[in-house]
């Protein structure tokens, strides 16, 4: 099959460079973008979560990994250490006795990560919310990208919230907020 990306893609207008001179960039298969916007690009489309679940929303986040959901498709694959993972997904109950455990674990994760809460017990405490030993959202103990509800929430609604995530990332790549 031919080829024609001048014709299959869109064309980028650059900032400083006239129509025609974005067009000819485009033809050529050039793409300008800024350095930091390529690595927010390249680091949405690879995040790496840490294989970790706390209670019965974990069920869901394996169901989400496994052949039929397919979470290997959007780059995004599961971990078996803190050192390799730059996505924590809390899915599940957060104990207080889990909690200091979980904070260590967040702390061995590299540098830029992120955090998921799945569910409504990660979130805010869920059905335990009047609990003596449950910690009333997980955000008391680390900070908080994306939350999803649900008790549990769906495998699509985690892979919507994981997809929230990558906007979010790129989002901030460009030096933008992100809108609350
Ligand atoms: S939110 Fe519901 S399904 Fe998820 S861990 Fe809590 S009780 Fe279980």
């Amino acid at each position: 099959m031919e080829l024609r990306p001048d014709l299959t893609l869109p064309v980028i207008e650059y900032e400083g460079l006239s129509a025609e001179e974005s067009a000819d960039l485009r033809k050529a298969g050039i793409v300008l973008a800024p350095l930091e916007q390529i690595k927010g690009w390249a680091r949405s489309n690879s995040l790496w979560p840490l294989s970790f679940g706390l209670a019965c929303c974990a069920i869901e986040m394996m169901a989400t990994g496994a052949s039929h959901y397919d979470l290997d498709r959007f780059g995004i694959i599961f971990r078996a250490s803190p050192r390799q993972s730059d996505v924590m997904i809390v899915a599940g109950t957060v104990t207080k006795k889990m909690g200091p455990l979980l904070k260590r674990l967040y702390d061995q994760m590299a540098e830029p990560k992120w955090v998921v809460a799945m569910g409504s017990c990660a979130t805010a405490g869920g059905p335990y919310v009047r609990s003596y030993s449950v910690v009333k959202g997980v955000d008391q103990i680390v900070p908080v990208d994306v939350y999803i509800p649900g008790c549990p929430p769906s495998p699509p609604a985690l892979i919507y919230g994981l997809n929230k995530l990558q906007e979010k990332i790129r989002i901030e790549a460009a030096g933008k907020k992100v809108p609350v």
